[in-house]
């Protein structure tokens, strides 16, 4: 099994390089992002206790996101490997992410950290809300919400993973084939070591 986070704050590309590099390495994508949004679509209690903490750019409780991540791999015994796309996002999920795969006998391979500056990123991310039907893309307060959290409580994820030598840092300013090729140079290399 081939493991792997895309970590970066919003707008960093994780979404659009996670469809890409799930295709051309045949991983199963998890975006915790992506659950959530499902949950809330189908009204479902779930989505209903977290529509409005989602709407707000808050993060979501740990204990929901772990268990939406427990059942996710349980529910996909086949997979050559999981692309987490958004989780973990804070030190908590980290800590349960490591310990759920290490009961099935396997762990992350490499944590790929898109880099990519403040301002780029609220320029994506309003220009994504003119477009998109996501409601937290559609003002500066909610999107400068999510890059607060991510800096207060997501960027200690990386710490966790880089104790073990396991964060490659990427440029994530340029074209998508650009970036796609880093990651995938990144990507190559620590398979050829396994
Ligand atoms: P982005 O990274 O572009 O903000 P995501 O789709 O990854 O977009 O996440 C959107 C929102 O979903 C977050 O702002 C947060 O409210 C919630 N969310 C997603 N993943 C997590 C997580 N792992 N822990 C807590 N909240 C989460």
């Amino acid at each position: 099994m081939f493991n792997l986070i895309l970590f970066g704050p919003p707008g960093s590309g994780k979404g659009t390089q996670s469809e890409k590099l799930i295709s051309k390495y045949g991983l199963k994508h998890l975006s915790t992002g992506d659950l959530l949004r499902s949950e809330i679509a189908r009204q479902t209690p779930l989505g209903l206790a977290v529509k409005s903490l989602m709407a707000r750019g808050e993060l979501v409780p740990d204990e929901i996101v772990i268990e939406m991540i427990n059942s996710a791999l349980d529910n996909n015994p086949q997979a050559n490997g999981f692309l987490f796309d958004g989780f973990p996002r804070t030190n908590a999920q980290a800590e349960a992410l490591d310990k759920l795969l290490n009961q099935k006998n396997t762990e992350i391979a490499i944590v790929l950290a898109l880099q990519v500056s403040e301002q780029e990123l609220i320029d994506r991310l309003l220009k994504r809300g003119l477009t998109s039907d996501r409601v937290d893309d559609r003002n500066e307060e909610v999107i400068s919400a999510r890059i607060a959290e991510y800096e207060k409580k997501t960027a200690a994820v990386a710490e966790h993973y880089r104790k073990y030598d396991k964060v490659k840092y990427v440029n994530g300013e340029g074209t998508i084939d650009e970036i796609f090729d880093l990651l995938c140079e990144q990507i190559d290399k620590k398979l050829k070591l396994a």
